[in-house]
């Protein structure tokens, strides 16, 4: 009879709230201890971690056991900077005036499961068209395999701007977007950018601060926004519970956009010690994107036709100093989230970042926390991601050896689960 009971209490857990799997990792990394627990048993059950046991714990009956003692296990990894849309390539510019919502889209769902293979269980979208809060939608009801997307929909910039959609277009098409379209000139306009993205769909809010390498523009670096309109956007993101991040290259774009209050800025290639006191002091984090800026420059140098030429001197001039600025940062101890552009650098690729951040001085733990409890910090989801606990959804990564003693071990990743569901298993 207790049998009976047993059983049909299983039944209902299994067939209500979803499968009950037992993992057995041979090492965990649970981002809240300093060091690799041997030998775990993690409980996974209705998409989340029930808990992570010392052990290999026997399975009660029925249950599943999941085999990874040949494995690291880690949460699943969080990647703070993506364009999940599109990715570069010498035909992009011309594929701007071909490619409508639908086959950009199409094309993305390669992207999208490209990056979850990867490990990377969540992504910060930070701008695209708009196709990028569709994908979202498709991922979560799941009509195609990708990461859980957080997105900023369309990127805020000013007229001419790096994110001006009609850059570098013949005059009579380019036509005069406005705070709809993703294009501010004043604080109300700012205001109305932001509500837009919020009607829109967007989860999360970016603003172009400075000029930017990829946009057919010759400025890369000087300021585009006043501080007060990084202000207005800020306060206007606040009302939705946005997060804010700010692409930024130059110093005067980076320091408005930290006084305006922005949360996160992107790639601070040219960041000095007085934005880094700045960003200290009011625990404005960094993401980094060595991955672009390695990128860019590589293909830059490499092959002269990849870029248009407006584009390859900024390339040359701007890739090869964030990695630099990264270890300064670091020493300095700003607050640093991960996050690669990809997009930029091809999709799936992201975990390249990991080692590039170890290659410039980060300990290979820290690496792995910054796209983990520092991204969901950040991201403010900190009570569902970031870390193996109890309570926490069941987004989890593993790869076979020691990735504290080869970070590059991260580049190929042999189990996925998000979400409970395992999406890759070697
Ligand atoms: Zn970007």
């Amino acid at each position: 009879m207790k049998l009976t009971i047993s059983i049909w209490c299983w039944l209902v857990v299994h067939v209500v709230f979803g499968q009950t799997l037992y993992l057995h990792c041979g090492a965990v990394l649970n981002c809240i201890a300093d060091r690799a627990e041997l030998e775990q048993t993690i409980v996974v059950e209705a998409g989340k971690i029930m808990g992570v046991l010392d052990g290999y714990v026997q399975t009660p009956e029925g249950v599943e056991v999941v085999d990874l003692k040949d494995m690291t296990v880690m949460p699943g990894f969080m990647d703070m900077h993506v364009h999940i849309e599109g990715q570069s390539s010498p035909k992009r510019y011309e594929e701007g005036f071909r490619m409508n919502d639908a086959d950009v889209a199409l094309k993305a769902t390669i992207y999208c499961k490209k990056t979850l293979m990867a490990g990377f269980t969540t992504v910060r979208d930070l701008g695209g068209s708009g196709v990028n809060v569709s994908l979202r939608n498709a991922i979560n009801r799941g009509f195609i395999d990708g990461p859980r997307i957080y997105t900023s929909e369309k990127s805020i910039a000013t007229t001419g701007g790096h994110a001006d959609p009609t850059n570098g277009v013949r005059k009579d098409l380019m036509k005069d977007p406005g705070p709809k379209e993703g294009v501010i000139n004043s604080v109300q306009d700012a205001r109305k950018a932001v509500r837009q993205r919020y009607k829109n769909g967007a989860d999360v809010i970016k603003i172009t601060a400075t000029g930017g390498v990829l946009s057919v523009a010759k400025d890369g670096m000087g300021p585009q926004f006043t501080v007060e309109e990084v202000s207005a956007i800020v306060a206007a993101a606040d009302d939705y519970g946005f997060v804010t991040a700010a692409h930024a290259h130059g110093v005067e774009g980076m320091k408005r956009a930290v006084l305006g209050g922005i949360h996160s800025i992107e790639h601070g290639t040219f960041m000095n010690d007085e934005i880094i006191t700045l960003m200290k002091e009011r625990g404005t984090y960094y993401v980094p994107t060595i991955s672009a800026g390695r990128f860019v420059f590589e293909k830059a140098k490499s092959n002269p036709q990849f870029f248009p030429a407006i584009i390859r001197l900024k390339a040359l001039a701007i890739g090869p100093q964030i990695q630099e600025t990264f270890t300064k940062a670091y020493k300095a101890g700003v607050k640093i989230a991960f996050g690669t552009d990809s997009g930029v650098s091809p999709h799936g690729d992201n975990a390249k970042e990991f080692a590039y951040m170890v290659e410039a001085g980060m300990s290979p733990y820290d690496a792995i926390k910054s796209a983990t409890v520092a991204a969901s910090d950040l991201l403010r989801v900190s009570d569902r991601f970031g870390t193996l606990e109890a309570t926490k959804m069941a987004d989890i990564v593993g790869v076979k050896g020691d990735p504290l003693e080869d970070i590059t071990l991260l580049q190929h990743i042999d189990f996925v689960m998000k979400g409970g569901h395992i999406y890759k298993m070697k």
